[in-house]
């Protein structure tokens, strides 16, 4: 009778581990290093040994453990196969393989994006709901899609990186992915501290912007909270952008939800409401009821939606 399952969440400097009981209690949680030397070929056997540690100093019996799930930064196919990470410094290769015959137990691998959102709709700011899009606004704009409570993979382990949807055709600067115009200009953290150097240089007007040396995303929402005019500009332009883009995936995945998470979700209700405004504005009559929550779970979203890939396997 299985009893326990666990979740890793593995990332470029630290992986994440947590041992969950079935019911989805988690029971401990714990970080080792990732190694990603000589084209990270300690990751696996290193994750693989702290789970059997893990199973040893417990006492648990190998029949009682229903799998392993993880998250890993890159796309991973529905086989389990992901063709590149470069963070891990990882070329191709099938994930959920090589760490079962690493452990003897069965692997589920999804994208960390994807993985996370998963663990938002089943513990976070989307408990409750099947059909959910979450929004990751940090450095980049990540995401992830549920339907029916499961990931949308796709067919290149592509599907949910709303951060690439393009939304602005008269971008000069190209975007990381190389492309121009990408969502993760002007809604990521970066994006958003772009918009405001942009702002501030464009116009002569005061503002409590001007005293900071470098303009970051938590500035303008601070200046925004005090009614900064310029902040309320440059807070208006990023809405206006997700806001509108946001409308478009309702569209294509009509979610009960829409879960914005990362480091600029810390602005909390005025971020919310001032990005559900933009998307009243364009959504389609049918998705206008679509609800708006900040993500909870914060760095444990990864394993609790690996731990999640496993149980609704
Ligand atoms: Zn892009």
């Amino acid at each position: 009778m299985s009893k326990y399952c666990f979740g890793i969440d593995l990332g470029g400097t630290t992986v994440k581990c947590a041992l969950f009981l079935t019911d989805g209690t988690l029971e401990e949680k714990w970080e080792i290093k990732t190694h990603t030397e000589n084209n990270g070929e300690r990751i696996l056997p290193d994750i693989a040994k702290t789970i059997l540690d893990k199973i040893k100093e417990k006492n648990i019996s190998m029949e009682e453990v229903m799998g392993i799930g993880i998250g890993v930064p890159g796309p991973v196919r529905e086989n389990g196969e992901l063709p590149c990470a470069v963070n891990l410094h990882w070329g191709r290769k099938n994930i959920e393989e090589e760490l079962l015959e690493l452990t003897g137990i069965p692997v589920k691998a999804g994208n960390d994006a994807n993985v996370a959102a998963l663990g938002e709709m089943w513990k976070g700011g989307g408990q409750g709901s099947r059909n959910m899009i979450m929004v990751t606004l940090g450095t980049g704009v990540g995401g992830g899609i549920i339907i029916n409570e499961k990931i949308l993979t796709g067919a290149h382990g592509a599907g949910g990186e709303l951060g690439h949807a393009c939304v602005n055709a008269e971008e000069t600067v190209a975007c990381n992915c190389g492309n121009k115009g990408c969502l993760e200009q002007y809604a990521s953290a970066t994006g958003i501290a772009r918009l405001a150097k942009q702002a501030l240089e464009s116009s002569t007007e005061e503002s409590l912007l001007r005293k900071k040396e470098t303009v970051t995303a938590k500035d303008v929402f601070d200046a925004y909270k005090e009614q900064d005019a310029l902040a309320k500009d440059i807070v208006e332009e990023f809405s206006e952008y997700l806001g509108k883009a946001l409308a478009v995936f309702a569209c294509v995945a009509d979610p009960e939800i829409i879960v914005l998470g990362g480091g600029v979700s810390k602005a909390g209700q005025a971020l919310l409401d001032c990005v559900e405004k933009k998307f009243q504005k364009y959504a389609f009559s049918s998705c206008k009821e679509t609800g708006f929550a900040l993500a909870t779970l914060g760095n444990d979203a990864g394993v609790y939606g690996a731990a999640k890939l496993v149980l609704s396997k």
